[in-house]
């Protein structure tokens, strides 16, 4: 049982750490996959680099048991779309049960991504719940898919893909826009990010100066 966090990752903080663990414990992965995707397009500061972003995770990560980096999408040219990565990454598990793991922000928006029907059809959607949102914003096709498909532990386990999940994650009020700012300006940012990864910070001169703290 494989579960995929997609992110930017710019940087990892304990928000995404915290939210990792508790899936893994109350769900039962064996593996959480952490995904840094390339730079996004329309984010043309310069914030920290694929490497370093993914440098960053590594450090993260390190010696945490059923914790990984998965690297695709760095690997891959051009722009990373969620089912050309899922393909790929059943090609490589064959029938194991592969989950993508999402905000409830991410689900509600996910009828504009690339051949969205197929998601479903490569992964199971664990959805991360947060308070203050709710299904009911969805839209009627949404609505429908979840009615169809809602699961639980055990279906997880039971299918390599096809169900949905909620699961509830403490929320952390914690945002790599909120560190990069943070570091810029001086301020200690012990406590919301590893200290590994806030030692690289510094070694790299990372989010500087002000345009690199968007
Ligand atoms: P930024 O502030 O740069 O937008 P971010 O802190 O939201 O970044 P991302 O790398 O964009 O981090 O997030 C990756 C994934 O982790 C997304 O699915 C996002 O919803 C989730 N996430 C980010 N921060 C938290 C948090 N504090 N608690 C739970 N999930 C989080």
């Amino acid at each position: 049982m494989i579960g995929i966090l997609g992110g930017t990752f710019d940087p990892v903080h304990y928000g995404h750490l915290r939210c990792a663990l508790e899936l893994k414990q109350t769900l039962g992965f064996e593996q959480i996959r952490f995904m840094p995707a390339h730079q996004p397009p329309h984010r043309d500061v310069p914030a920290a680099s694929a490497a370093q972003r993914l440098a960053m995770l590594e450090l993260a990560v390190a010696g945490a048991p059923g914790f990984a980096v998965e690297t695709i999408e760095l690997r891959r040219n051009g722009p990373s779309y969620t089912v050309d990565t899922l393909l790929a990454l059943r090609a490589e598990l064959s029938s194991a049960s592969l989950s993508l793991i999402l905000g409830m922000d991410a689900f509600l928006g996910i009828e504009s991504w690339s051949r969205w029907e197929r998601l479903i059809e490569l992964a199971h959607l664990v959805i991360m719940q947060r308070p203050g949102q709710s299904l009911s914003a969805a839209g009627p096709r949404l609505r429908a898919l979840m009615q169809e498909r809602l699961g639980d532990a055990a279906a997880l386990r039971g299918a390599a893909a096809g169900c949905i999940v909620l699961c509830p994650v403490t929320q952390l009020d914690i945002s790599a826009t909120r560190i990069r700012r943070g570091m810029a300006s001086g301020e200690d940012m012990r406590y919301l990010l590893p200290d590994q990864v806030i030692d690289y910070i510094r070694r790299e001169q990372l989010y500087v100066c002000a345009i690199s703290t968007q």
